[in-house]
């Protein structure tokens, strides 16, 4: 299959500079980047779903894409229309019906057609016209002439000419009446329609009839021209776009099926007190090709006979959120930028080490060691902030100064939020980054997906009255009972301290709405082992893991922010899991800032954390030893 060609192919590479940033391109600035004519050329990444379009596009099929916004669903959507032959297509003409004015009649002719029989009618509507305003003055000539020779009839002779010259308007209504409706107009389209219905109501997407406030009386617009065309009808032969399919209510999208199975559809007036709602026009063609988009939930929560309709009919595609970092990936992001800034036409190309800078954010946004990210709308947010800064500056390219200022600018709304925090955090003195502390330890948290921030926690012991109990406030709960117990089985072994018989109380200094707390449990552990202990925690340290029973670290996600959260917020010392060393891609700036310490046990995290030697060493030792003998007795068994 034409799975179009790799542009990068024709540029010139470099092969022994294919491990450079801009995979071995060798070129000035992305101006001597060609950018491919047909859009589904210009898909970076994407194979499995661009794959699918080419096919379906042959064959007609419609196609369902789930994935993350911004991956390009619509973008693969548009291209498929590019495919569609454009010889089918078609315009589509409403008629009054003389037999029944409620019930418009719709005729279909070859694109182009339509506006030359509208034309026609309106020209011969015109001639008809000239000849009855011609035949009127005669008339009201012969009048005004008798009235004049016959005296004293002046004033009655003056009255008919006006009663005659209504008459001949009021009845040349008549004939506009005549003229058809070009509902669906295709004569200007390079491509075969693409409509993107998209949270669009039910009138929008079905087509309507326009109310009409002269009901009668001589005045009223004839139904067949109060009739508007939906987007079912629009795409006709094309392709029809629906992104959150699920938001679209019941009954649109019973009728969206009902349209794909009949391949037409009547329009009627969709607001049911109108006087359009008496109309209803014979069938509409409807004979599109769907492409519906959405995330996972989206699949979960449409109409399950739309779903399968798609299902039997059509492809299931899912979209990647990264893609592999290659040479030629990195080629074509570079290409990305290209494409970009000529779609924006006003921005000045990137100069290579702008380039080099955004690939490099790909790296980062992809979250994935060895990976790029393929959120390419956001990618391409931070492109157009960064030229329009070059622009501002009338420079002549975009450089990677630029491209860093953008990026601070460009910051996404939960970034912006964990700044407020932070800023606000910093007001109260919340953060603390110096000091030793008992049972404060400074955890790191994850906003939004890409906004780190630290987030202390506090665990205090106390004797209980009853059994012991973990107590936590709101979504920590759950976290905070499973890292208690999973240091437990661990502390059971080496502490005077029996936790059966103590209350652990563990509350986040300051908590925030959206913050995923998943990664917490090595923080509390550390917080309660200190509590516990009544060994200090240095506040210049911040950490992040998962806890396993056996006192293992385990990997967690967004260590990147995190890592420059703790940073930002002054701390020198971050520990996170040794598994996760490979996602670490922070920003030059904060390397010199922070040493970061990976770790795969919880007694090395203490060894790191805890001040206040010699309690600390013997405590490490002694941990040491317990889980090393637990864990070799776990593995006998
Ligand atoms: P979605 O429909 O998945 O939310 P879009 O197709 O609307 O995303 O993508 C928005 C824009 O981002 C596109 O117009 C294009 O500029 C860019 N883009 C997104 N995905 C890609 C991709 N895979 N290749 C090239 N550009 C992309």
């Amino acid at each position: 299959p034409d799975l179009g060609r790799d542009v990068s192919a024709d540029m010139v590479v470099d092969e022994d500079a294919t491990d450079d940033l801009l995979g071995g391109l060798q070129i000035g600035s992305t101006a001597d980047i060609e950018v491919p004519d047909r859009l589904v050329d210009q898909v970076i990444g994407q194979d499995h779903a661009r794959d699918i379009i080419l096919k379906a596009a042959k064959q007609r099929r419609h196609v369902m894409m789930i994935g993350s916004p911004g991956t390009g669903k619509s973008m693969l959507a548009k291209a498929m229309s590019q495919l569609l032959p454009r010889e089918e297509l078609q315009d589509v003409l409403v008629y009054h019906n003389p037999d029944d004015g409620n019930e418009p009649k719709i005729r279909t002719v070859p694109a182009g057609k339509g506006e030359q029989i509208v034309e026609a009618h309106k020209e011969e509507a015109r001639k008809r016209n000239q000849m009855r305003s011609f035949l009127m003055w005669i008339i009201i000539a012969i009048v005004i002439g008798y009235a004049l020779i016959v005296e004293g009839a002046v004033l009655l002779g003056i009255l008919a000419a006006g009663v005659i010259y209504l008459a001949f308007r009021y009845s040349s209504r008549g004939s506009d009446a005549m003229i058809p409706n070009l509902l669906v107009n295709n004569a200007d389209h390079q491509t075969a329609p693409f409509e993107d219905a998209t949270g669009a109501h039910a009138g929008a997407l079905l087509g309507d009839v326009r109310h009409d406030p002269f009901q009668s009386g001589g005045m009223e617009t004839p139904s067949h021209d109060r009739v508007e065309a939906g987007a079912i009808h629009k795409s006709n032969k094309g392709v029809l776009f629906v992104d959150e399919i699920n938001t679209l209510d019941i009954r649109s999208q019973q009728k969206l099926m009902t349209a794909i199975q009949e391949g037409e559809f009547s329009i009627t007036g969709q607001s049911e007190r109108s006087s359009g709602a008496m109309v209803q026009t014979e069938p509409v063609p409807t004979d599109f090709v769907m492409v519906a988009a959405g995330n996972m939930d989206a699949m979960e929560n449409m109409h399950p006979a739309l779903r399968s309709r798609i299902k039997g009919y059509g492809y299931e595609v899912y979209m990647d959120d990264t893609i592999e970092d290659t040479p030629e990936m990195r080629r074509k992001y570079a290409r990305f930028i290209a494409q970009e800034v000529e779609k924006d036409g006003r921005l000045p190309h990137f100069d290579n080490e702008a380039v080099e800078e955004v690939i490099l954010e790909a790296q980062r946004r992809a979250q994935r060691k060895g990976h790029l990210t393929l959120e390419l709308r956001n990618l391409g947010g931070l492109v157009r902030v960064a030229g329009d800064i070059a622009r501002a500056e009338d420079a002549e390219y975009t450089t990677r100064d630029h491209v860093l200022r953008a990026k601070r600018r460009s910051r996404s709304i939960e970034q912006q939020l964990a700044d407020q925090y932070i800023e606000r955090r910093k007001d109260y003195d919340m953060t603390v980054a110096e000091g030793d502390v008992v049972g404060r330890v400074n955890g790191l948290a994850v906003m939004g997906g890409d906004s780190g921030m630290v987030m202390p926690v506090m665990a205090e012991v106390a004797p209980s009255q009853g059994p012991g109990e973990v107590i936590a406030t709101g979504k920590l709960q759950d976290i905070a009972q499973e890292a208690v117990m999973n240091v437990s089985a661990i502390l059971k072994k080496f502490s005077d301290e029996d936790i059966s018989k103590q209350d652990i109380h563990i509350q986040y200094v300051q908590s925030y709405e959206g913050v995923q707390g998943d990664s917490a449990s090595v923080t509390m552990a550390t917080a309660v082992i200190s509590a516990l202990e009544n060994i200090p925690v240095s506040q210049s340290v911040a950490m992040t893991g998962s806890l396993s029973v056996r006192g293992d670290v385990l990997p967690v996600g967004g260590v990147t922010h995190k890592i420059e959260a703790a940073a930002k917020a002054g701390m020198d010392t971050v520990i996170i899991p040794a598994a996760n060393m490979q996602d670490v891609m922070i920003e030059d700036e904060f390397k010199d800032q922070i040493e970061i310490i990976p770790v795969s046990h919880i007694s090395e995290v203490l060894d790191v954390a805890l001040a206040g030697e010699p309690e600390k060493d013997s405590l490490v030792d002694r941990l040491k030893n317990i889980t090393g003998q637990a864990l070799e007795s776990g593995s006998g068994s």
